[in-house]
């Protein structure tokens, strides 16, 4: 049942007693049974199947536009093609004296005659001429308004306009109504949608080539790290190793706050307030969280990402995890309240740096069938090209369980590698029965993530952590590693 059908549900009952409800409830089973005409029921509510889809399409926009028609031969060789032909050169534009003449410097933009081979073919305008080699237009060097487009789209090659824009985002639309994918799109719409569409709901089916411009720069871009450390690490009643045990039970052996506290008082004797271990976690993650930015690895070759979702508050959340096949590593994470579009390239970002100086060659990234991933790829690579790069995601999809197709098949192994990666954050967090608050989670995945790429024995990496930090060399008790991170990172 639906959650607010209970409330709905809660609320009659409290309007009814005993007795009204015995005699509501015959009624209600006419009404289920279709014998009272008189009481009418909400209209069954079907969704046409286009309505307010969410896709992405794959392809990304071109950022500079098509050229008329493919390379071509140049002047001269069309020149002796014609001579070849027809015995004869083509001769040069004879020109009346006084007449308007081309800009000397101007040449065909097709096959480069040079300017005695060209004539106006604008009058006084002047900002066009004909090649009498290849019989193509082309403009001449006059200044003319720049197009402002900055997008074309990849399958008409029309350029794209600016459709809808806020803080984080810019989105661009292929206009043309003989576009592929716009006729295609259009012809897949059921008779019904087709009603819709006349009736208004235009917006509501998404037909034309959109393409999604992240701000990258943007300050706002949504990437979940702590802040505001309740205690000031330095100013602390307990000593150090104190702080040390306290993340080692809580996060290393994932034991909730008051478990950790109950462990330091009956094993070691030590006596702290449940409230105080929940503030040293969230200071600590405070301090940490850019030190294990920095100390992460930048993704190569292979890699898995995928979201798994959090309760918090009672609510359904989201953690977002990428891991390296090589290193076993975290190499970028995000928690966001949706699995929309919105949170992904903050955490493309965290995993790659900025587009504009990707730290990464060309990877593989294996994820499920979102197209969060696949807006915040083509996004991501795209700005990488407009900023002067090249792209360097190449995402793989990796849809269900069974292996329908072959690309599914073939990464299946890296889906697997984030699975396991999930099932270890869920054993370390699980025990909190939820997280109370968004920051709260914050603090302990960043944690986390420290714990897992800094200190955590790997089988498969010999018994090592996926990441060898110099100053952990050498020690081997977490309290000890913990504190000494904590140093690093002061
Ligand atoms: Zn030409
Ligand atoms: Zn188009």
């Amino acid at each position: 049942m639906k959650n607010d059908l209970r409330k709905l549900l809660r609320w009659v009952c409290r309007k009814l007693t005993y007795n009204d409800l015995a005699s509501v409830v015959p009624v209600l089973l006419e009404v289920l049974n279709g014998s009272r005409q008189d009481i009418e029921l909400k209209p069954q509510e079907v969704r046409p199947p286009h309505y307010r889809q969410f896709r992405v399409d794959p392809q990304p926009p071109l950022c500079e536009p098509l050229l008329p028609h493919a390379p071509q031969k140049d002047w001269e060789e069309l020149q002796a093609d014609h001579l070849r032909a027809t015995g004869k050169t083509i001769a040069k534009v004879a020109r009346r004296t006084g007449s308007p003449m081309p800009p000397e410097k101007c040449r065909c933009r097709h096959c480069h005659a040079p300017v005695r081979y060209l004539y106006l073919n604008n009058g006084k305008l002047g900002s066009q001429v004909q090649c009498k080699i290849c019989k193509r237009t082309s403009p001449t060097d006059k200044p003319r308004r720049e197009s402002k487009a900055r997008y074309w789209c990849p399958h008409c090659g029309y350029a794209l306009f600016r459709w809808k824009e806020d803080g984080l985002c810019t989105a661009f639309k292929c206009p043309n109504d003989h576009c592929p994918v716009y006729v295609r799109n259009l012809a897949q719409l059921t008779p019904e949608e087709h009603a819709m569409r006349k009736a208004g709901n235009t917006s509501q089916f998404k037909l034309r080539y959109l393409f999604r411009e992240y701000h990258f720069a943007s300050q706002d871009l949504p990437l979940k790290r702590p802040e505001d450390a309740p205690v000031d690490l330095n100013r602390i009643h307990h000593s150090l190793h104190t702080l040390g045990l306290c993340l080692t039970f809580s996060i290393s052996l994932g034991l909730s706050a008051r478990l950790t506290a109950q462990a330091l008082e009956r094993v070691f004797g030590i006596r702290i307030s449940h409230q105080t271990v929940v503030n040293y976690i969230k200071a600590a993650a405070c301090q940490l969280a850019d030190f294990t930015d920095e100390n992460s690895p930048v993704p190569e070759g292979t890699c898995a990402a995928d979201e798994t979702y959090i309760k918090i508050g009672g609510k359904t959340r989201y953690t977002w995890l990428v891991i390296t096949e090589t290193r076993r590593a975290i190499c970028g994470y995000n928690l966001s309240e949706t699995r929309g579009a919105k949170p992904t390239p903050g955490f493309t970002q965290s995993m790659c740096a900025p587009p504009a100086a990707p730290q990464t060659d060309a990877l593989e990234l294996g994820t499920d069938g979102l197209p969060s991933y696949d807006s915040a790829t083509v996004a991501y690579n795209t700005a990488a090209v407009v900023a002067g790069g090249e792209a360097v995601l190449n995402k793989r999809t990796v849809i269900g369980l069974k292996n329908l197709d072959p690309e599914s098949e073939t990464y299946r192994v890296y889906k697997q590698l984030i699975e396991r990666l999930n099932r270890t954050y869920k054993y370390h967090t699980r025990p909190r029965a939820g997280f109370k608050s968004f920051d709260g989670a914050t603090a302990l995945t960043t944690l986390f993530v420290a714990y897992y790429n800094f200190m955590r024995p790997h089988g498969s990496l010999g018994g090592h952590p996926p990441v060898a930090i110099a100053c952990l060399k050498g020690k081997r008790l977490y309290p000890d590693m913990w504190v000494e991170l904590l140093r690093q990172a002061a």
